[in-house]
């Protein structure tokens, strides 16, 4: 153990992944423990993209794809930023991952050097912060709350850049807020940026479908940024595809040139029977995937209504994505059932084991006083949790 680099002893575990673990283990143990901590659709992938999948089996797909994917698949991602983003990339610009969290890895270790440092509007995926410690680079966050329906404005975002700044990343719709900016918003944040030309936007677009409140927008589709943004997008939310491991990007040539050589010595390539399937599944009109997205919409209404119910939950209206966030500062201080919360933590860790019901805290995602929730779990399963959630905290 002492042999362990300083890298990976530095390196947070992550917490969803941790709060799984131990929901798995109290399930282990015999309790019913309601899942609502992981990022993850509870939907299966839909039947076309199965049978494209099993079509390359039997088509003998098994040899070494080009590193940055194939050129069919770069060609219909290409079709998918057209048709979705309005955005116009060619084949040099597109590189195909395994997950777009491989994606952002590849844009961190490719932009970064030692001590540049990464504005991350909070919260922020979990990942995002530890992926840039590990390429050397120093996370700043800048903090919003419900209160500004977690958005950073042009003034935080002008505040925290420095001369080490050398990129900003955030996800819109948002892990684990919800949040979605809206054009106009991303625009005034362009106004700022266009001031600082060395700074690289990441823009994770995930969640583009699951979206509530109406048009998606991209950075990149201002002209006077597209030159140095990486747009980053993926098949797991959007199809239910999320052990299928593919993301993939839009970016300048320079930076898809690196993001190819560097996963050209890592892993190769993604996997190319499921690049194959992710042909079919961007090819698809997107009505295809609508009956998750109404679903999921279901199930934010039912979920805000419950916890709207219950005193000391503050939670914005997500606009997309598949996460509630609300604030529980109120329950600090207090002890419940025997147990003291003093933040997010202790307050989620109490849900799990008095309630049975795991979410994440907020601490995950750079906000101390937040819990996320997420609803990709059935409407019973919704209902009941809360249910229990109230009774638990009946006695607070
Ligand atoms: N970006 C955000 C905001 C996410 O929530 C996730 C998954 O939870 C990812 C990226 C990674 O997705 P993938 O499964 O494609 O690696």
């Amino acid at each position: 153990q002492e042999q362990l680099s300083d890298r990976i002893n530095n390196l947070a575990t992550s917490q969803t992944l941790a709060m799984a673990a131990k929901a798995r283990e109290l399930k282990a143990e015999g309790k019913d423990i309601i899942g609502l901590s992981l990022g993850e659709p509870d939907f299966n992938t839909p039947d076309f993209i199965k049978e494209a999948a099993i079509q390359a089996i039997n088509d003998n797909y098994n040899s070494y794809t080009p590193v940055d994917g194939y050129v069919e698949l770069k060609d219909a991602i290409i079709n998918k930023f057209k048709r979705d983003n309005d955005l116009t990339y060619d084949r040099s610009q597109i590189v195909v991952s395994t997950g777009a969290k491989q994606s952002l890895a590849n844009a961190a270790m490719v932009i970064l050097n030692p001590g540049d440092e990464v504005i991350l509007p909070c919260p922020y995926w979990v990942s995002y912060a530890e992926i840039v410690k590990l390429a050397e680079g120093v996370p700043v966050e800048v903090p919003t709350t419900v209160d500004t329906d977690f958005k950073m404005t042009p003034e935080q975002l002008e505040a925290a850049i420095t001369p080490k700044t050398k990129m900003i990343w955030y996800s819109s719709p948002c892990n684990p807020s919800g949040m979605v900016y809206s054009k106009e918003e991303l625009r005034a944040l362009a106004d700022v940026l266009v001031k600082y030309p060395n700074i690289i936007v990441v823009s994770d677009e995930i969640y583009e479908h699951i979206n509530f409140v109406g048009d998606h927008a991209s950075m990149a589709q201002f002209e006077d940024m597209y030159d140095r943004v990486i747009t980053v997008n993926g098949v797991s939310k959007a199809f239910a595809m999320t052990g299928w491991r593919i993301g993939y990007i839009g970016a300048p040539a320079w930076i898809a040139r690196a993001c190819n050589k560097m996963q050209g010595q890592i892993t190769s390539g993604a996997n190319c029977i499921a690049q194959r399937a992710v042909i079919t599944a961007l090819e698809a009109p997107v009505s295809k995937i609508d009956y998750m997205v109404d679903t999921f919409k279901k199930r934010r209404k039912l979920i805000i209504d419950l916890l709207n119910e219950i005193e000391g939950f503050k939670t914005t209206e997500p606009e997309g994505a598949f996460y509630v966030f609300p604030n529980v500062s109120y329950f600090f201080g207090k002890t419940i059932k025997g147990h003291k919360i003093e933040n997010a933590t202790d307050f989620s860790l109490f849900l799990l084991e008095e309630a049975l019901v795991a979410t994440v805290t907020g601490d995950a995602f750079g906000n101390p006083d937040c819990i996320r929730i997420s609803y990709a779990a059935s409407e019973a399963q919704i209902e009941e949790a809360l249910k229990r959630i109230k009774k638990v905290l009946a006695e607070a």
